[in-house]
């Protein structure tokens, strides 16, 4: 008597086994890591799970499946003691959030997308920092999954920057975006896989780490301001479906894996993102490395259907769009767009490219378009973010700034000087080659100036 196992093996794919009734539990065990080309080493943890995410033992007993509902088979290597309080990941989780944390430990029960923080196991170790973290995030992927349908009303509130993000969970924010992806029609464009863009996005979430500021809230509201702005400035009928593909992917990606410390901490402490790419806007390389890393998983491989010169035009855009983000280099940028406005021309190719980076760069420094009441929460989280960088950099002997010190920051000067002197310019900028962007965009933001200068009083 023998019975089919259907398997969907980590960096393997799917492949089908055949169990006879005498097999023992270590000969099935042994047969694994063998089809997993895995030696059968007692430090190798096999995972088995079911399609509803279910943990299964790896025994002999399993019950036979189905090819569309394969087991999900995972290896990882048992962490020595030593390394216990070494993994990067939870260094780089800085955990202020409980009520996340405690939101996604719900979900290990009763939702197969999982970051595991268990002891059990040692994160695979590889000279890339970006690899590392894809290649250590216990992602559980799923087929056949629903496509999300909302009301007319949140429908329509989500093309407008004054959508409130604070009324939506995280996972709740996903089916959001699932929405923006069909409705710019990127799913028929590029034949973009519902369940992969499911999984691509699960997936892109858990390579967020938890910090204050820069977490998978703050890519939430960097892409739907993206689809609002779009959508008002009517773009959406003069992008092509590459260009709107090239930002909503930027968009998503654009702060993965963030450390909680900016590109100067990372250049001080010489951090191993500082060495590997030489003191080059560090972060911003390592976000765009982890995005093309998350592709390389063929269950979350939203690219996987571009032909090969196309991919290398999206990949190109995705860079650009991801290396622009470096506050670093906003002034030079602005600038070289500001020469561009009046003479600008949308079938000036470079014209058209540099207008995509403004979007994603006003887009990513774009809470005070919202209402008080959601952006506000913001400017406490980055300051708090930024008090944690200058407490480490004190403790480390490292120089220091003082905007970012909590005895001599006013939230108040701060974010007016910020308004005035960062939004402003590039939002007014794009307003003299983007129509609607006066009522929608301008006059919130001095809403707000107007709001920090009062309290400056
Ligand atoms: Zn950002």
């Amino acid at each position: 008597m023998s019975k089919k196992i259907y398997l969907n093996i980590e960096g393997i794919g799917n492949e089908v086994i055949e169990l006879f009734s005498k097999t023992t539990t270590s000969e099935f065990r042994s047969f694994l890591c063998n089809v997993a080309d895995y030696s059968d080493d007692p430090d190798i943890i096999l995972k088995l799970y079911k399609h509803d995410g279910t943990i299964i033992p790896i025994s002999p007993e399993i019950e036979p499946n189905t090819e569309k509902k394969p087991y999900r088979l995972i290896f990882r290597k048992k962490k020595p003691i030593n390394q216990l309080e070494n993994s990067t990941s939870s260094n780089n989780i800085i955990g202020t959030n409980n009520k996340e944390n405690k939101e996604d430990e719900d979900r290990l029960n009763i939702n197969p997308r999982v970051s595991s923080t268990s002891t059990s196991t040692t994160p695979i170790k590889t000279p890339c920092p970006a690899k590392n973290k894809v290649e250590n995030v216990e992602m559980i992927y799923r087929h056949n999954i629903e496509r999300p349908s909302f009301n007319k009303d949140v429908i329509e509130h989500l093309k407008k920057p004054t959508f409130d993000i604070w009324k939506w969970k995280e996972n709740g924010m996903i089916s959001l975006l699932e929405h923006m992806f069909i409705d710019l029609g990127l799913l028929d464009s590029f034949k973009i896989n519902f369940d992969t863009l499911d999984n691509f996005l699960h997936c892109c979430k858990l390579c967020y780490n938890k910090n204050p500021f820069h977490n998978f809230i703050h890519c939430f509201c960097v892409t739907q301001m993206m689809y609002g702005i779009i959508n008002i400035t009517n773009l959406v009928n003069i992008l092509t479906p590459r260009e709107k593909l090239i930002l909503m992917l930027s968009c998503i990606a654009h702060d993965l894996d963030h450390p909680g410390c900016n590109n100067v901490y990372q250049v001080n402490a010489k951090t191993d993102l500082a060495l590997l790419y030489n003191d080059q806007s560090p972060l911003e390389n390592h976000h765009c490395a982890v995005f093309f890393y998350i592709l390389k998983k063929p269950e979350a491989n939203v690219l996987e259907s571009l032909s090969n010169e196309e991919f290398v035009e999206v990949r190109k855009g995705i860079i650009q769009c991801i290396l622009a983000t470096d506050m670093a280099k906003h002034s030079q940028l602005v600038g070289q767009f500001k020469d561009m406005t009046d003479k600008f021309d949308f079938k000036n190719e470079e014209h058209r490219n540099m207008l995509l980076l403004m979007l994603i760069k006003s887009a990513d420094i774009s809470n005070e378009v919202r209402p008080t009441h959601v952006a506000e929460p913001w400017v406490d989280n980055l300051l708090e973010e930024f008090f944690m960088q200058h407490d480490k950099e004190l403790v480390e002997g490292l120089p220091v700034s003082a905007l970012m010190d909590r005895k001599k920051v006013k939230k108040s000067i701060t974010q007016s000087n910020f308004i005035a002197f960062v939004m402003i310019p590039i939002f007014e900028a794009m307003a003299k080659v983007l129509p609607n962007m006066n009522d929608n965009v301008i006059k919130p933001i001095r809403t707000s100036l107007a709001y920090y200068k009062n309290l400056e009083v």
